[in-house]
């Protein structure tokens, strides 16, 4: 989609502190970290909402999801934990309509959230 912001990066049209990449997902450091380690792990295919997967993504959302535990063994705290979120539409919080797996870990992390 070419009005995208996460489509964007994931085409490099604008730059992103890249950390994976491969023929599925694009994953990078979020701009304004809300944790010592904040990390976007984004499909390369444009998917706005999670209301909008279909049954042809589930082989792509469990791939984002382990890439997820993978990156938090790289940063060193998959043992400690972490936590894992996709925001969905304006009550969810979210405001880059390309889905995305926030990945937050490197502090103890508070619950609920806000
Ligand atoms: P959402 O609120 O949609 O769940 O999350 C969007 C995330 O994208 C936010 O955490 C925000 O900081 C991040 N973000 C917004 N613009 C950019 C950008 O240009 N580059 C990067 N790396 N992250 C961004
Ligand atoms: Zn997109």
């Amino acid at each position: 989609m070419t009005d995208c912001l996460f489509c964007k990066i994931v085409n490099r049209e604008i730059p992103a502190a890249l950390i994976h990449e491969d023929d599925q997902l694009v994953a990078f450091r979020d701009i304004n970290p809300q944790a010592p380690t904040h990390v976007l792990i984004v499909p390369r295919r444009h998917i706005a909402t999670l209301n909008d997967l279909g049954a042809d993504a589930d082989g792509i959302v469990g791939t984002i999801v382990r890439r997820a535990a993978a990156i938090a063994r790289d940063e060193g705290f998959a043992e400690a934990g972490y936590r894992t979120v996709f925001n969905c539409n304006a009550d969810g919080g979210q405001t880059v309509f390309h889905i995305h797996l926030h990945l937050l870990g490197g502090r103890p992390l508070t619950w609920p959230p806000g």
